[in-house]
């Protein structure tokens, strides 16, 4: 694929990726409902949640692909959604399916650069039964919040903290201390990984497009696409159920190979209270097979001290304080790499498994 090609879909900020969306979508003739958001974005300008359908307005199966729900992330997410759009690949949904793109779930997260949300929530670990949400401790958090994020991010600031980490790791085994820091957690609001404990305005905004959008399906597939885990450039689809579950099975038969967060084997997050519960909740008439759809980019530790250090903005410092341009540049280095390799595999990877999703819907019996 030529880089000219390649800079149609990839975009320099929230407001560039939403232009290149709607002009695609008038592009290709695909009606789009806007769902304005209460905030302005960094650079002053209006943030919404984009929905464009292709294909027929009353098909029974729909695929929702969703960018940005960790917002820095949005950009990879964005071009894939351009690119089903624009490309001259781009995948036509069969017969009696339709494809729903959901662009920028969490516009406020893409346009400031942060993973989190206006409310520095973790909206991967934010869809709780809000009602009764049952026990949300994670002790391990606890002792490891001033180390995450510490007063000070200079180097010797950052060294000390990591030796604090890395003590609690020998002390407690790799699997507690991931979990204390990828479970999510409920009591730092300003910390990382919160999960919030009430609906946010994107949580609201996935309730009203299930209503809005997905009332007169019976089937459905979800892809939310993510970076920042795995190897550089490898996109890989995670299922939040059991192989051996209906869902499971379903998702391993639509896209082969797939990851399960909640198996004890893998690197991944095994959170409860994903986006792919999100949409199950609200949208509970549907049978769902949701995937995350994940790619790598740097090595881990890259990647989480990028949000550390963005997190120690959000808490001790602000948009105005000198240090602000170095966390966004490491954030967008860590989440959005300008490797001209890197942006070209994740486009032909992100239309396969579109194009797999598509498939894999039209290949359910009729109910
Ligand atoms: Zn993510």
């Amino acid at each position: 694929m030529s880089s000219m090609n390649l800079n149609a879909f990839f975009s320099d900020s929230y407001a560039d990726a939403r232009q290149k969306f709607l002009a695609a979508c008038e592009a290709r003739g695909a009606p789009v409902i806007s769902y304005p958001h209460p905030l302005r974005g960094a650079e002053g300008e209006a943030l919404f949640t984009d929905v464009a359908r292709i294909g027929p307005e009353h098909a029974d199966r729909v695929l929702v692909v969703e960018s940005a729900l960790h917002g820095v992330e949005g950009y990879t997410g964005s071009a894939i959604q351009i690119a089903a759009l624009a490309s001259s690949n781009a995948p036509q949904p069969p017969e009696g399916v339709a494809l729903l793109l959901v662009h920028a779930i969490n516009p406020w997260g893409f346009s400031w650069n942060r993973r989190f949300n206006e409310d520095n929530i973790d909206l991967n670990r934010h869809f709780l039964n809000w009602e009764n949400p049952g026990k949300l401790d994670n002790p391990g958090y606890d002792d490891l919040a001033s180390a995450l994020v510490p007063r000070e991010i200079t180097p010797e600031a950052m060294a000390e903290a990591d030796a604090v980490m890395e003590r609690y790791k020998e002390t407690h085994g790799k699997e507690v201390f991931r979990t204390a820091i990828k479970r999510g957690q409920y009591k730092h609001p300003d910390g990382l990984f919160y999960g919030g404990l009430k609906p946010s305005w994107s949580a609201l905004t996935v309730e009203r497009i299930a209503k809005e959008h997905l009332s007169e399906a019976t089937w459905a597939g979800l892809i939310d696409i993510h970076t920042g885990l795995g190897p550089f450039g490898v996109g890989e689809c995670l299922s939040g159920e059991a192989p051996d579950s209906d869902e499971g099975r379903r998702a391993s038969s639509w896209y082969g190979h797939v990851a399960h967060t909640k198996s004890p084997k893998t690197d991944y997050a095994g959170s409860e209270a994903s986006i792919l519960d999100g949409y199950k909740r609200a949208a509970p008439w549907l049978v769902w097979t949701p995937v995350g759809l994940e790619f790598g980019t740097r090595e881990e530790k890259v990647v989480r001290d990028a949000v550390r250090m963005d997190g120690w903005l959000h808490l001790y410092g602000s948009p105005e304080h000198p240090l602000s341009g170095k966390v966004k540049k490491n954030m967008l280095y860590a989440y959005y790499p300008a490797e001209p390799e890197w942006r070209a595999a994740i486009v032909e990877r992100g239309l396969e498994v579109v194009r797999l999703g598509l498939a894999g819907l039209a290949a359910q019996e009729r109910a």
